[in-house]
């Protein structure tokens, strides 16, 4: 009886530890955002082969031409008209971060002001579980209000980033909007890979209007959480990726960029 409850044990245990290698989470990177920075804008990855690394993220397009938003399966781009569309499979990507997303902590009743409180309630919840995983939020619900941002397609020789979004950034405010925030949370030490913190799309839930969170308002919404514990990326492998200097500091321009 003694040596069947050992074996009991032991059985428990192993299926109980977190061994990283049966774990399936992982959050899928296609470049750098420093390289997407200094005008890596050509599309590498196809939004039908992103879809086998995921099934919720947010990117960009070739060219920049729009923002990406992935949400259940379906890559959206918000174009800098205002105008939301669906993607075929062949449209291209140069930076992106998808998984599949599990609901791994969920809490009802998310009210924030702004989108700094919004990102300050969601750092609180995700580091009671740990600041040094990755987390793909989705919040859902009413925005009483929310501006977000797309911008022009780039025309080669492409600019950096930051010097485009000053003449093609286009803004646009929308109030009591149904829909979803899509928000990935890399830990500090992405720093150089990616930006530290929370970076935030959005897609109404009627499909039409989205793009990258500059601000906004959210009520009552439902915030769920996936933890991540896993990392891969993708580079492309050409020439103009390959001359670029990717040890430089770009933290001020990302800072612009982001729009804090
Ligand atoms: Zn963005």
């Amino acid at each position: 009886m003694k040596k069947l409850f050992v074996i009991v044990m032991v059985v428990v245990l192993s299926l109980t530890a977190a061994y990283a290698d049966v774990k399936s989470d992982r959050l899928f990177q296609a470049a750098l955002l420093q390289s997407l920075m200094l005008g890596e804008y050509d599309g590498f990855v196809s939004a039908g082969g992103l879809k086998t690394y995921g099934d919720t993220g947010i990117g960009t397009f070739q060219s920049v031409n729009g923002e990406l938003i992935m949400l259940d399966g379906v890559i959206y781009r918000a174009l800098w008209d205002g105008s939301v569309e669906v993607v075929p499979d062949s449209e291209t990507i140069p930076f992106a971060n998808v998984t599949f997303f599990d609901s791994d902590i969920k809490q009802e009743n998310i009210n924030a002001e702004s989108s700094q409180e919004l990102k300050n309630l969601m750092t609180k919840i995700a580091a009671k579980h740990g600041k040094n995983q990755f987390y793909m939020a989705k919040v859902t619900g009413l925005m009483p209000r929310i501006t977000v941002r797309s911008e022009l397609p780039q025309k080669e020789p492409y600019k950096p980033l930051n010097d485009a979004l000053k003449t093609d950034q286009r803004e646009f405010t929308y109030e009591n909007i149904h829909g979803t925030v899509v928000a990935l949370y890399c830990p500090d030490y992405m720093d150089g890979l990616n930006t530290p913190g929370w970076h935030l799309h959005f897609i109404s839930q009627d499909g039409k209007k989205g793009g990258h969170v500059l601000e906004l308002a959210a009520k009552d919404c439902l915030l769920e959480m996936d933890v991540i514990s896993e990392f891969a990326m993708i580079v492309p492998d050409r020439q103009s990726f390959n001359d670029k200097n990717l040890s430089i500091n770009m933290k001020e321009a990302i800072q612009q960029v982001e729009g804090k």
